[in-house]
């Protein structure tokens, strides 16, 4: 067997052979570039900095310019859409982390290979929503169940300091302990297994190499899908007591969770689906506060996302009727300021059109005989809950 060649390094003035670690520039670009050492990157950056113009101009010609902001040469971290309005101070903190292999003895949703939820497109808009039996009911029971565990343990991680991709990793090995596949995974080649959304984002956040700071809001979306059936759940979180202190996050957080609190209550046979919203909009106005229609909760069953569609708004147009056996989530996005949203050019991140914040919380319901089963509700030992409005304090 032939030994592999030793490179050196090509720092200016180096001499050393190089290790594993390139430049992420000459990377994106496709072209090898080895250094020793973080350091000896670092001393050489300005020098090097330049061969990617040359670079760039050469293959500038043969492929469309992609912009991307220099990654910093200490961390190797950028920002992939330097050139997007960002509507608030949130940005987007790339390279995103390799995708988190799942077990073949783990059993994946049709779309795990491909993307493509193709059974769910089967059923889309037909109205016919699906009454579970008492064993399917068993069987979102334990799912949901499990995404409980899995939120709580993820959200006792959401601390200063603490990345999203980390929090990602807790969420994906949290599952696979639990024999489930962590359902966004590629859903919609959606490239995370949870999705995390901070501060101005509404929902959709993909995890990345950004920490945490105090003073931070996150929103930790977990769904599991375990022994055929998918079980989904949210919440909003306070990172730091700086968070807890701010009278507008507390205010926005709050009122998100009393809404989800309010629209549940409403739960049982005969429900119109159009109720919901009216219950939340209006609690939400009496907070100074907006609702989100761009997304909505849904039907969840054997399908992630399915029939029926229920909006969180006042005075929607949804048709249909909560009956016995039925399973839905409700899960209200309350913002501060408008209720617009605006889309991150990776297709996935929703952020609100002026930046102010937004808190979501969700839970997976079954709709019983005389009323409803909370099926992701809180455990003793649950983490977050509610907290009251700061007091202001005078200097
Ligand atoms: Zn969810
Ligand atoms: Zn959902």
């Amino acid at each position: 067997m032939a030994e592999v060649a030793t490179r050196k390094c090509i720092g200016v003035d180096c001499e050393k052979d190089a290790g594993s670690l390139q430049c992420p520039t000459c990377l994106k670009m496709g072209t090898d570039s080895f250094f020793c050492s973080q350091d000896c990157f670092k001393r050489s950056w300005s020098e090097h900095k330049a061969i990617h113009k040359t670079k760039s101009n050469i293959l500038s010609n043969l492929f469309p310019p992609k912009v991307v902001s220099e990654p910093d040469p200490a961390t190797g971290l950028y920002n992939p859409f330097p050139t997007f309005q960002y509507t608030g101070s949130l940005r987007p903190v790339y390279p995103l982390s390799t995708r988190r292999p799942v077990p073949k003895t783990i059993p994946h949703p049709d779309y795990a290979k491909d993307g493509i939820p193709r059974s769910e497109q089967k059923y889309f808009g037909r109205n016919n929503i699906k009454i579970l039996n008492k064993e399917e009911q068993e069987g979102m029971r334990k799912v949901c169940r499990l995404a409980r565990e899995v939120l709580d343990i993820a959200a006792r991680e959401a601390k200063p300091g603490v990345t999203t991709d980390y929090i990602d990793e807790v969420v994906h090995k949290a599952c696979l302990e639990r024999d489930s596949y962590p359902s966004p995974l590629n859903y919609m080649h959606f490239p995370k297994s949870v999705c995390t959304s901070v501060n101005e984002t509404i929902c959709h956040g993909i995890p990345d190499q950004r920490p945490l700071e105090d003073g931070d809001i996150i929103n930790i979306d977990v769904t599991l899908y375990h022994n055929g059936f998918h079980g989904d759940i949210n919440e909003t979180y306070y990172v730091g007591d700086n968070a807890k202190a701010n009278p507008d996050a507390v205010r926005v957080v709050e009122t998100s969770r009393e809404c989800l609190d309010k629209s549940i209550e409403l739960v049982k046979p005969g429900m119109l689906f159009r109720d919901p919203g009216n219950v939340i909009e209006k609690h939400a106005k009496s907070r100074n506060c907006s609702v989100v229609k761009s997304y909505c909760g849904h039907g969840i069953n054997q399908l992630f996302h399915t029939d029926p569609n229920i909006p969180h708004y006042g005075k929607n147009k949804a048709v249909g009727t909560a009956k016995p056996g039925m399973c839905f989530t409700i899960e209200p996005m309350i913002n501060l300021g408008t209720h617009r949203d605006r889309t991150w050019p990776d297709d996935w991140t929703s952020t609100t059109a002026d930046g102010a914040l937004s808190a979501q919380f969700e839970h997976t319901l079954l709709v019983t005989e005389d009323g409803v089963e909370v099926l992701t509700a809180r455990l003793p030992d649950s983490p977050g809950g509610p907290i009251p409005m700061p007091v202001a304090t005078q200097n």
